[in-house]
């Protein structure tokens, strides 16, 4: 039967993925998340691989805040915005993350990856350009496909390569510039301060998408534009509460009013999808008053970061340099970094390591990321892992 042949296709596939080493094994966790972690061998592990950079996922402070908003406003909505699917919270966080942001209004999302797949072909048409950074998370990839603009890539934060993008696409009628805020395999950060100076000058939009900063980076945990002191010169800014705004799900568009107005009316996974859990509107506003009154998790992240970047370096491993809680610590060959990240299991401490595809060939690493809920005593247990397996695996002298 011709089905029989579309089902051995796809079996043939997943084996040749396995053979590959790149079949993706989900980790199955018995605990919350958090600084550790219980995994399902019933094992305590020191947790360096989520995204949860100012501990709040998994912290009670959010269990309360989320029980009083499903307490006001119940489970579910079954609806879309529009029609009977938005509760006072909803607006209510709506304005919150834009005020955060310093931008006009903002909408939301049920994830950054339906904000960045819908903010695009509303506001941007044939005559238009858009002009994506070539290491772009994948959601906005995506997103720029679905609008009819002409496509054009610059290399990863190469300002040289942009300015020519710009200068070749003088003829488009509108022209938009977008970046990942950070760029998490690296933990990179964009030049942003370039950027908007380059977007004036040729007189193009730029947009981030900051879901690798919001809630941390900058002075008061605003974003990349705080980072760079380019508040207010930003156009579109898209971001996630699926990381450090608590960890949940959900996902935002800020910018001016009438690109937020225009998304409400035209964006297709606004207008098709249900509204955000009203539990997580609740949830998210505590996020955004807690961050807005105190910059203690902010400040708490970036100790650790700093603690951590001063000591792996010490310990004689290779990182790539930088500031952010990301901290890519290179092993350059996969089958190392994959031997490096179990053995770092065996004693206690999770990592994730990535290889080609996910990173260029030859930069195989393990991943690191800081939370401001590590203690000292987490990190300092894991860095003398990372010094025990790195001594016998012959990466460090001994
Ligand atoms: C994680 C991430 C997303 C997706 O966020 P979700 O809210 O989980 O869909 C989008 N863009 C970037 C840059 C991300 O890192």
């Amino acid at each position: 039967m011709r089905q029989d042949a579309f089902y051995a296709g796809l079996r043939q596939n997943l084996d040749e993925l396995r053979a590959q080493g790149l079949y993706k094994q989900e980790r199955v966790l018995a605990s919350r998340q958090g600084s550790t972690v219980v995994c399902d061998d019933g094992r305590r592990l020191i947790n360096l691989c989520a995204n949860n950079y100012l501990g709040l996922s998994g912290d009670a402070f959010l269990d309360g805040a989320a029980r009083e908003a499903i307490e006001r406003y119940g489970y579910g909505l079954s609806s879309v915005r529009f029609i009977c699917g938005t509760q006072t919270p909803h607006k209510q966080l709506e304005r919150a993350i834009a005020d955060f942001l310093g931008m006009e209004d903002a909408i939301l999302y049920a994830a950054a990856f339906d904000a960045n797949a819908g903010v695009f072909e509303p506001l941007f048409g044939e005559y238009d350009a858009i002009i994506s950074d070539e290491l772009n998370h994948a959601s906005i990839i995506d997103g720029i496909r679905l609008s009819k603009a002409a496509r054009y890539r610059y290399a990863n934060n190469d300002m040289l390569d942009l300015e020519m993008r710009l200068a070749e696409t003088g003829h488009k009628q509108h022209r938009l510039i977008v970046t990942d805020g950070v760029f998490s395999m690296d933990g990179t950060i964009a030049r942003l301060d370039k950027i908007c100076e380059l977007a004036e000058q040729f007189g193009a939009l730029v947009m981030i998408d900051d879901s690798h900063a919001t809630g941390f980076m900058g002075a008061t945990g605003r974003g990349t534009h705080e980072h760079h002191g380019v508040m207010g010169r930003v156009d579109i800014i898209t971001g996630t509460l699926g990381k450090a705004l608590g960890g949940a799900m959900g996902g935002f568009v800020a910018a001016r009013r009438e690109v937020v107005d225009t998304l409400r009316q035209k964006s297709r996974p606004y207008l098709f999808s249900n509204s955000l859990a009203p539990v997580i509107a609740g949830a998210s506003l505590a996020v955004l008053e807690r961050l807005s009154s105190s910059t203690e998790l902010r400040d708490r992240l970036h100790a650790n970061t700093a603690y951590f970047r001063r000591a792996i370096g010490e310990l004689g491993f290779t990182v790539k340099p930088g500031t952010h809680p990301v901290v890519a610590v290179m092993l350059f060959d996969a089958p190392l970094a994959q031997r490096f990240a179990r053995r770092l299991y065996d004693l206690g401490v999770l990592v994730s390591g990535f290889f080609y595809p996910v990173v260029p060939l030859g930069e195989a690493r393990v991943r690191v990321q800081l939370s401001a809920a590590h203690t000292r005593e987490q990190l300092d247990a894991a860095l003398a892992a990372f010094g025990e397996a790195g001594r016998e695996l012959g990466l460090l002298g001994r």
